[in-house]
């Protein structure tokens, strides 16, 4: 793992959080994003070498509406940028946490995403990411 890439915030209204955020960051979000194979809508705001990734459902049977329906509005996830997506699945498979899906795949922001179960890493759903190389 190379650095905390960002943390993920759901959120109920997208464009209320976005103000809210960018009172408490004192910038402005730089960009909003729908993933639609997720049903999210995100925004990114900058911070240092890190980011918010903030993460509003745009579909009732999304994940995000599901987790928004049982815990309500907070930290969803932590996502930690990696080298080797591939090498770094099979790391921690072999490390015993569970992976949610068998292969990265597109996430926001130009990334190849993986998420691992929460129950397996001390409640905290984590994500690795890279950028998705060059074609
Ligand atoms: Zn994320």
């Amino acid at each position: 793992m190379k650095k905390i890439e960002h943390i993920g915030i759901a959120v109920r209204d997208l464009a209320k959080a976005n103000d809210l955020f960018a009172r408490l960051l004192g910038r402005e979000h730089y960009k909003i994003e729908e993933v639609a194979s997720e049903g999210v809508r995100t925004s990114f705001f900058e911070l240092g070498e890190s980011k918010i990734e903030l993460l509003a459902a745009s579909s009732d049977d999304s994940p995000i509406a599901k987790f928004l329906a049982k815990r309500g509005e907070g930290i969803h996830h932590i996502a930690f940028a990696v080298e080797d997506i591939w090498a770094e699945m099979k790391r921690l498979e072999a490390e015993g946490f569970r992976p949610l899906q068998e292969e990265p795949r597109e996430g926001a922001d130009g990334k190849l995403v993986a998420f691992f179960h929460p129950k397996t890493a001390g409640g905290v759903l984590v994500e690795i990411c890279q950028d998705k190389p060059l074609e």
